[in-house]
């Protein structure tokens, strides 16, 4: 259709192409002296016990804010950064970051927590994370088992004989596995169970609608919920909700037998100092 379209609006589209071209050559330079200069940061979003509210660790956030444009958000830069590569620096820079920072923790005495860094698609594709990882364990003398790693359903099934292997080696060691978003993807339950998982976290959008009473969507996300919990369970592994909003979600995923939870309920994502502050707080903490 486009020969119809006539010539201003061949070259309005053009424009349009090329403008949203050029702001995202833009965005990864920016992101590309971000990472150079040091200036990206990490959140801590703590994770609870649903029984009893103990703090069980943190998941690390990326935040980035450019001097000019002001905070991006991780959905709009980790997109772009797979799209250029970028991924692969920004992946290895979150890593180092946030085990020198549990490295930190542990040596000011903080009770031991488990950190959780989000591994991207092609980050888990491209880099043999199995040995920069276990390169990291080694520098910061960073216990293997209060690391978890989070990855998609879809990054395991992109090439699931290599995964395996990657998990494999890393598990040996102590390093707990999450699949993130769990229930927005595709992985049956076979090939769930041929993985080392520890963690299922049960994605957002099915937390969102558990305590509506009324709502047409509700009883399904809650049936989803349940099941979730039921085959985490049932091959062995915790159950972890996210996106937990209100206290009446979090009864219901307390009903339901959900294990562990993190949200806005209890905290969003926050700098280090005030993590810390959090840490320090919670009970069995020595006054550092
Ligand atoms: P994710 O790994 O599923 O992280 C959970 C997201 O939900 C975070 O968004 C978090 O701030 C948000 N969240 C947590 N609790 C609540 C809640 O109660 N309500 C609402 N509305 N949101 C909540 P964020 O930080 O914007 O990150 C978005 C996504 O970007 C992450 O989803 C993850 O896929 C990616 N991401 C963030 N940091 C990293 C990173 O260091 N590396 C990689 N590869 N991806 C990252
Ligand atoms: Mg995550
Ligand atoms: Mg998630
Ligand atoms: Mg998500």
């Amino acid at each position: 259709q486009a020969k119809m379209d006539g010539r201003g609006s061949y070259r309005y589209y053009s424009d349009e192409f090329t403008r949203a071209a050029r702001e995202r050559i833009d965005l990864s330079a920016r992101l590309r002296r971000a990472i150079e200069a040091d200036a990206l940061e990490v959140h801590y979003q703590p994770q609870y016990n649903v029984e009893d509210g103990r703090l069980l660790g943190a998941e690390a956030l990326l935040r980035w804010t450019d001097p000019e444009l002001g905070p991006i958000s991780p959905g709009r830069f980790i997109p772009l950064a797979e799209q250029t590569g970028l991924i692969v620096e920004l992946g290895g820079w979150v890593l180092r970051r946030v085990i020198e920072q549990g490295h930190r923790w542990r040596a000011a005495g903080y009770p031991p927590i488990r950190l959780a860094v989000n591994v991207s698609a092609l980050q888990f594709q491209r880099v043999p994370i199995d040995q920069q990882v276990g390169q990291l364990l080694e520098d910061f003398e960073f216990p293997a088992d209060q690391l978890e790693l989070e990855i998609t359903e879809s990054a395991l099934m992109a090439d699931p004989s290599r995964a395996r292997r990657i998990l494999q080696r890393l598990r040996e060691r102590g390093v707990h596995f999450a699949i993130d978003d769990f229930g927005t993807g595709y992985s049956s339950m076979a090939q769930l169970k041929r993985f080392p998982v520890d963690t299922l976290k049960i994605d957002k959008s099915f937390v969102d609608g558990l305590a509506e009473d009324d709502a047409a969507g509700s009883a399904d996300d809650r049936s989803i919920a349940r099941s979730i919990v039921g085959l985490g369970h049932g091959l062995g592994l915790t159950v972890l909700a996210e996106g937990v909003e209100t206290a009446e979600q979090l009864a219901v995923l307390r009903e339901l037998g959900c294990d562990h939870y993190q949200g806005f309920y209890a905290s969003r994502p926050v700098p280090t100092l005030e993590f810390e502050a959090l840490l320090t707080s919670a009970p069995g903490t020595p006054s550092p």
